[in-house]
């Protein structure tokens, strides 16, 4: 399903140009506009979910692996250092675009870029009363 007023439904099938990467049947990988390092892309499903909890279980292992195959081809193709795989859900976590996407984020050891935390320092008992409320 298709979403109409989504962007990033009309990048993914075509609707709107792209510096595509990428296609596929389910996904269209394509260069971000405002990229954060030299050949960051964004990995776009082709049929609309707005983030990781609506995404199928087959659709998201599909990215994954579409992610791996991207991931090795920077390497080869643009000889970065490391590589950040990102994916935000919900403002909060600074998702802007609600339509699922996964960021692939080359990185060179001068890029200049931080992307991180700042590491908490929980107690045991703070760990362990948080890992009873998820484990599963
Ligand atoms: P997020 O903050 O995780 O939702 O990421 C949205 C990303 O989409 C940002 O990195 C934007 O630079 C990128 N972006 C937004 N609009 C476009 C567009 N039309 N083409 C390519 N990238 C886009
Ligand atoms: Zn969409």
């Amino acid at each position: 399903m298709k979403n109409e007023n989504c962007i990033f439904c009309k990048i993914a099938n075509g609707e709107i140009p792209s510096k595509t990467l990428y296609e596929d049947d389910l996904f269209r990988v394509i260069l971000d506009l405002g990229p954060a390092t030299k050949g960051h892309a964004l990995i776009l499903p082709k049929e609309h979910f707005a983030n990781l909890y609506e995404l199928p279980d087959d659709t998201a292992a599909r990215a994954m692996i579409l992610a791996k195959k991207m991931a090795a081809l920077m390497k080869d193709r643009l000889g970065c250092d490391g590589l950040n795989v990102i994916q935000n859900n919900g403002e909060t976590a600074g998702q802007t675009v609600f339509h699922f996407h996964m960021h692939l984020i080359p990185r060179y050891e001068d890029d200049g870029q931080k992307i991180g935390w700042e590491p908490g320092k929980p107690k045991e008992e703070e760990l362990e009363e948080i890992r009873k409320r998820i484990v599963c």
